[in-house]
């Protein structure tokens, strides 16, 4: 039965192993049986399901996972949380627990072994320190993904759902964006974990593209111009690309952008993905040019 997230079972396993936290892995365990229900159900995990989780703690979700799903492996950094894990997960045979840092893990051989390359649930209360490298590592590694789900801090999620033109609509918004279709579902927050965070956090779920969700002529072109279009969030459009592309003339990006019905003096945030898509697929056009 789940259990570690009633308060005292937690405690009683911190002590029970003398554990000591340690900051550097951002280890803010859940204390809350209602937040851990709401992510779980969010996550519709079921019996069908492979579910990858980042960072188990003590377990305290990979019990709810293992209860609702066929098989979870859970990725843990600290070798010291694992001798608890053994004794915390000892009633499922359906876990795999996996010593690892898990921007150092192939996941695609994980999911291709454990899944036979269909579609895996990512569910997580995410290691704050590396929220963006983990999540921008599970779209690059191009694994069969239907959905993540994870609590990330609440800044890091609104830039996440970000709509063009808003405050913390960022090139790392168009990249989650272009993969899947994130929501932010609920808030939680400092007094929900062990110790508290200094920050309130959000749960949001991820549902994972099986299409691009614009055509694109080059996709690595698509996140330069992306890229481009943000790095300095004062300079006009125009200015950013002349930046990010010195083999093309200002007057030839200019005209790119003319030709596409883009005014080349807006603020590169206030695009859309569907109008990147257009300015990447005219790049190329010019690029190839003669
Ligand atoms: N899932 C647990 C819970 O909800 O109570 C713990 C969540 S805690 C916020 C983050 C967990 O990620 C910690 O157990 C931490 O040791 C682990 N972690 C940190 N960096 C990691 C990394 N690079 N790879 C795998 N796990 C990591």
């Amino acid at each position: 039965m789940a259990t570690l997230g009633i308060p005292q079972n937690t405690i009683e396993v911190l002590q029970k192993y003398h554990f000591n936290f340690q900051k550097k892995f951002g280890q803010n365990f859940l204390i809350d049986t209602h937040v851990l229900e709401k992510i779980i159900a969010a996550a519709e995990v079921t019996k069908d399901d492979f579910v990858l989780e980042i960072g188990p703690g003590i377990g305290t979700m990979t019990q709810y996972l293992c209860e609702h799903a066929r098989a979870v492996a859970a990725v843990e950094i600290d070798k010291n949380l694992i001798p608890i894990l053994g004794d915390t997960l000892g009633a499922y045979d359906n876990v795999e627990i996996i010593n690892q840092d898990i921007l150092k893990v192939d996941i695609r051989k994980l999911a291709e072994e454990k899944n036979g390359g269909r579609p895996i649930k990512v569910v997580a209360n995410l290691p704050y320190y590396i929220t963006t490298p983990i999540i921008m590592g599970l779209f690059e590694s191009h694994v069969p993904i239907d959905s993540i789900t994870v609590m990330v801090q609440k800044e890091v999620a609104q830039r996440i759902c970000a709509k063009a033109g808003s405050a913390d609509y960022s090139a790392f918004s168009v990249f989650c964006n272009y993969y899947a279709e994130p929501e932010i579902l609920f808030d939680v927050p400092p007094s929900c974990f062990l110790p508290q965070p200094k920050v309130t956090s959000s749960v949001i779920k991820l549902n994972c593209r099986t299409q691009p969700p614009c055509q694109l002529e080059d996709e690595a072109l698509f996140f330069r111009v992306v890229k481009a279009s943000f790095a300095q969030r004062r300079k006009t459009l125009a200015n950013g690309l002349s930046s990010g592309f010195c083999e093309l003339s200002k007057a030839q990006i200019m005209q790119l952008l003319q030709s596409i019905e883009i005014n080349p003096t807006v603020r590169g945030e206030t695009l859309d993905i569907a109008a990147f898509a257009s300015i990447a697929n005219q790049m190329h056009l010019e690029l190839r040019k003669p």
